[in-house]
């Protein structure tokens, strides 16, 4: 059972703040999930439908049973989206540039 780090915007069309933030899901979650909003200010519940520890677009649903409540981690909430991210952005080209010189070594042997 491994633990999925996955974002989460809070959609104001869904009457929340505008904001990012992480949770950590498992992949044996399945059902009806409440995620709230870590923003003291927001504290908005999304009533979502998960599978495998993924976040469908689904809502709760009455074959979902009872919800638990999520609350997402304080220290992720952010204005920008996860990928915007600086730091997001050098860790990805240092994969990109790992995986080109790995190639490249393995196309002299
Ligand atoms: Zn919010």
């Amino acid at each position: 059972m491994a633990r999925i780090l996955t974002e989460f915007y809070c959609a104001t069309t869904g009457g929340g703040c505008g904001g990012y933030f992480k949770v950590f899901l498992r992949t044996n979650m399945f059902g009806n999930y409440t995620i709230q909003c870590p923003n003291p200010k927001c504290e908005h519940h999304h009533f979502r439908y998960v599978k495998e520890g993924v976040v469908t677009d689904d809502r709760h649903n009455v074959r979902g049973g009872q919800a638990e409540i999520i609350v997402g981690l304080k220290s992720t909430f952010n204005d920008t989206p996860m990928h915007d991210d600086p730091d997001y952005r050098r860790s990805k080209l240092a994969v990109l540039q790992a995986d080109f010189l790995m190639m490249r070594n393995n196309n002299n042997n």
